[in-house]
């Protein structure tokens, strides 16, 4: 039998949108609430785009976020803008509210390499999105022992899917933290599925919040598709990381609505029942059906937002179309800050092959 932790679980609405008990004070802030709601809906629309963009081949594969987008907003949301964020590849939600341009995101998912080169200085120091799984969470124990030995009072936050728990990076990145107390905040986004492994199979321990205590530290579970509960949750964690009380590992508990990418096709190795059940409990609908219980929503403010997040989209797509292409050699440009005297070899035969098919550089 795995072993019980008894371990905090945090919801407040239930997948109706009905509360469940005393919301925190912040709560009652609906224009806070509009806000997050907002930037849900944006994502959503975002995201629906940047598929349909794959589709029709104007960019490379990309990571949908649908039914995600609770955590993602809660945590862009509550990060200052001298914490750092960490990234994997499904964080569309947190990346476009640190400052992301959503042409740069698109930029990025195209291959090319001016997606990571974020124009708002704001999230200069944020990481680009991480593809290998779990790497990132040692990147950030980097960066929050820098913060810690500069006695800079900020914080990192480094997200990851419920498969990269198990890999030996995550945990090795989750024993530093917890050996040096690092200002850090894990967010794992438990969305069931690690590609076609269902979390039944993907580790042999009840939650997956649990790895902290081994580490050391604190871990928790909330309902990553209830805003209100996600929201109090992340803050919680970052004002623990913030007055140097050590890492905290908070899983949310989500589903993935979406395939893993556009290169995967999920109805190959998921119940149709399953995914079913799941779209009965997506954050979107469970805020908007208690805003709307709550009087401060309606279908004319539904339709007015739709209309304006469109909007958004469509005009970060022109200016990505109007982006044009990046020379090929632009793969090599950022993988070194100078270029290795070893490689120059393979550089250069890489250039005239470029050249011999006539595909070089058009740019400076
Ligand atoms: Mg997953």
């Amino acid at each position: 039998m795995p072993h019980k932790v008894a371990l905090a679980y945090t919801r407040y609405l239930s997948p109706d949108g009905q509360l469940l008990g005393d919301l925190p004070a912040w709560a009652d802030d609906f224009n806070l609430l509009t806000r997050l709601y907002r930037q849900m809906v944006l994502t959503r629309l975002f995201d629906q785009k940047a598929v349909a963009l794959q589709r029709t081949g104007r960019i490379g594969t990309y990571a949908p976020t649908l039914g995600q987008e609770a955590i993602g907003v809660a945590i862009g949301s509550l990060m200052r803008p001298e914490d750092v964020l960490v990234p994997y590849y499904r964080d569309t939600a947190v990346q476009l509210m640190r400052g992301v341009r959503m042409e740069e995101i698109l930029l990025y998912w195209g291959g090319d390499e001016r997606g990571s080169d974020f124009a708002d200085p704001a999230v200069a120091e944020d990481f680009p999105i991480c593809v290998p799984i779990a790497t990132q969470a040692l990147h950030a124990c980097g960066v929050a022992s820098a913060f810690k030995i500069r006695g800079e009072h900020r914080v990192v936050v480094t997200t990851c899917g419920d498969g990269a728990t198990s890999k030996g990076d995550f945990l090795e990145a989750l024993n530093v933290a917890g050996t040096w107390q690092l200002p850090v905040v894990f967010v794992v986004n438990n969305n069931q599925w690690a590609i076609s492994v269902p979390r039944r199979i993907q580790c042999g321990a009840p939650t997956l919040a649990q790895k902290a205590i081994g580490a050391g530290f604190h871990g928790e579970q909330v309902d990553g598709n209830d805003m209100l509960a996600v929201y109090d949750r992340v803050q919680a964690a970052l004002e623990r990381a913030q007055h140097g009380k050590g890492p905290v590992l908070l899983e949310c508990l989500s589903y993935r609505l979406g395939d893993h990418t556009t290169a995967d096709d999920a109805t190959r190795y998921r119940p149709a029942d399953e995914v079913k059940q799941a779209w009965l409990e997506e954050p979107i609908k469970r805020l908007q059906r208690f805003m709307a219980g709550q009087g401060v929503w309606d279908e004319g403010r539904e339709q007015a937002l739709i209309g304006e997040c469109q909007g958004l989209v469509q005009q970060a797509v022109g200016n990505f179309e109007a982006a044009g292409t990046q020379a090929a050699e632009s793969v090599l440009d950022y993988v070194y800050a100078q270029w290795p005297a070893a490689l120059a070899e393979q550089r250069e035969m890489f250039l005239e092959r470029l050249a011999r098919r006539g595909g070089g550089s058009n740019h400076e």
